[in-house]
């Protein structure tokens, strides 16, 4: 199994809602996508590990994955773990993955930045030729990072998912354990047309940034290497 793309985040949901469109894109554009979610999710004040799985695997479905597993890892006890590491870059071995996306490496949730560095660490450990892990050394070409979770970041760049939209509203519903309307203390798990704004208008509001209509934030730590000044990708507006 050689991928194209993997997505490695801390929770089922988090790529549906960090970097659902894009996913969905190069999908549809033929690449082979993946998803490793580190936990089932099991702490969340909602559903549980099973309805969890469940909802992932309609998802994935919708967002035409070639590839999701869940490692079991503790939700919610995320830690920056040598044991964690080798088990993510066993797997980034198996999938030999081009581009990895991984969560910011700041924000509100633990879970979120430690998967962010977990992943990042794990990349690293998967080239290298003397560890205790099986297959051939693989590190990965480019490692970018999904930054929706953190709106007031100034992204590197922003992914049209303009027409990809729906689609990620879609995979995003499948999850009616943690979207469905139900009274919460906190505001944290909006429900049908209140998802569908903040979605929509997060989206928006990344989409103006690059002058379309949807669009989804990411950040890389390198600078961009540019060698024809005229082709590259960027459009004033
Ligand atoms: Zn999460």
């Amino acid at each position: 199994m050689e991928l194209d793309v993997l997505s490695i985040v801390a929770h089922p949901d988090d790529t549906e809602l960090t970097c659902g469109g894009t996913v969905i894109k190069m999908a549809e554009a033929g690449y082979r996508v993946g998803v490793l979610d580190l936990t089932a999710g099991e702490s969340g004040s909602r559903g549980n590990a099973v309805l969890r799985d469940r909802e992932a695997a309609r998802a994935s479905k919708v967002m035409g994955l070639a590839h999701r597993e869940n490692l079991g890892l503790p939700d919610a006890g995320l830690e920056n773990l040598r044991e964690y590491k080798l088990k993510v870059a066993q797997k980034i071995r198996d999938l030999r993955p081009r581009t990895v996306i991984l969560p910011y490496w700041e924000g509100r949730h633990p879970d979120h930045y430690t998967t962010g560095r977990i992943g990042y660490e794990a990349c690293f450990l998967a080239g290298l030729a003397k560890q205790p892990l099986e297959g051939r050394p693989h590190r990965p070409h480019k490692i970018i990072y999904a930054t929706q979770y953190v709106p007031s970041l100034r992204p590197t760049f922003v992914v049209d998912i303009t027409a990809q939209f729906e689609k990620k509203l879609k995979a995003i519903l499948c999850y009616a354990s943690q979207f469905s309307p139900q009274k919460d203390m906190q505001n944290l798990f909006p429900s049908g047309r209140d998802l569908r704004e903040r979605v929509g208008s997060l989206a928006r509001h990344f989409g103006l940034m690059i002058g379309v209509r949807f669009g989804e934030p990411f950040v890389t730590r390198e600078v961009a290497q540019v060698d024809d000044i005229v082709k590259m990708p960027v459009k004033s507006i």
